[in-house]
């Protein structure tokens, strides 16, 4: 069985539904939107599971019945006595979106408590798709044990795939985040990041540059996302620009990173070229940006 490891936080949504006094309940969180998008893009005889921890509470019932009805695995997933997932709120003020959270004490910061269970999730997968997020939400040590876990990982031949998704709100200081997130990027096998986030807190002056300092990170490969502008790629040429389509209507741009790792990751993982693999993941995006939310069911036709 070909697998893929997910490994993160996933939030319960709450949005208005229009009606006064009721909100509709979904669930979403970077690594599992990519997770999610993966399991509708990959044939069948690819496991996508999630990895991370929840309560044993109705709410965390719910989350993973949610993901079982979805098709993504939730055996890799702990229950935690007396917690419970996080949640967040979308604001919607004048047409803009904002968001309120509650996931400070959330179960999922203790998915990398236990060696023994990342060894056992890891053990025979393929691809260990992370996130600067999943780093972020763990205690120093938890982070430090999952760094071990994707190294021994990678060591036994599994490809690690990051995207850095800066968060400085959710680390102790933006330096810290910074070390962190080069640190990943150093064991990872393809590096996704999204160039106006690694501007603004790495001072890259360009895309080029951005992909450059994770390759002398240690990243095999970069593809920098960058909205409507050109993808940039490292490659066996160097660094390359591909331009991407026009998007057709932006309504909400949730998720779009998101959905570009996965169009990108499953044609690269069917053995589409590289050119290929960016112009999926551009597609998808565009189709996830024209509409709201996180999870776009439409985007798949
Ligand atoms: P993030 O959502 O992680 O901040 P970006 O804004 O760079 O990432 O967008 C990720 C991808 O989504 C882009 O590479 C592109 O394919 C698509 N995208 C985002 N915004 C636009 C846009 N305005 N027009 C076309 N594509 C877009």
């Amino acid at each position: 069985m070909k697998r893929i490891v997910a490994i993160g936080e996933c939030m319960g949504e709450l949005s208005e539904t229009g009606t006064a006094g009721l909100l509709a309940m979904g669930f979403a969180g970077d690594t599992l939107n990519t997770a999610w998008y993966l399991r509708h893009l990959l044939p069948k005889d690819w496991q996508i599971d999630y990895l991370t921890a929840v309560g044993t509470d109705a709410m965390s019932a719910r989350m993973l019945s949610f993901l079982d009805g979805e098709g993504i695995g939730t055996s890799y997933i702990r229950r935690i006595a007396d917690k419970t997932i996080g949640l967040y709120y979308i604001q919607l003020k004048d047409g803009e979106r904002s968001f309120a959270y509650w996931r400070s004490d959330s179960a999922a910061k203790r998915l990398a408590d236990d060696p023994l269970v990342l060894e056992r999730a890891l053990a025979g997968a393929r691809l260990a798709y992370v996130s600067g997020i999943s780093f972020a939400i763990l205690p120093e040590t938890s982070r430090n044990t999952l760094m071990e876990a994707l190294t021994v990982f990678r060591a036994g031949g599994g490809k690690v795939v990051f995207d850095p998704n800066l968060r400085p709100r959710l680390w102790e200081t933006a330096e810290i985040m910074c070390q962190w997130i080069t640190r990943v990027a150093g064991i990872s096998d393809l590096c996704l990041p999204s160039y106006d986030d690694e501007a603004t807190w790495f001072g890259d002056d360009g895309p080029d540059e951005t992909a450059k300092r994770y390759r002398s990170a240690g990243a095999v490969q970069v593809v920098v996302k960058n909205g409507a502008d050109p993808v940039i790629a490292t490659s066996a040429r160097g660094v390359e620009s591909f331009s991407i389509e026009a998007a057709s209507s932006v309504v909400d741009t949730t998720a779009a990173g998101d959905s570009f790792n996965a169009g990108y990751l499953s044609a690269i993982l069917s053995g589409r070229p590289l050119s290929d693999a960016i112009s999926a993941g551009a597609a998808l995006a565009n189709r996830v940006i024209a509409q709201r939310g996180a999870l776009v069911a439409s985007a798949f036709g």
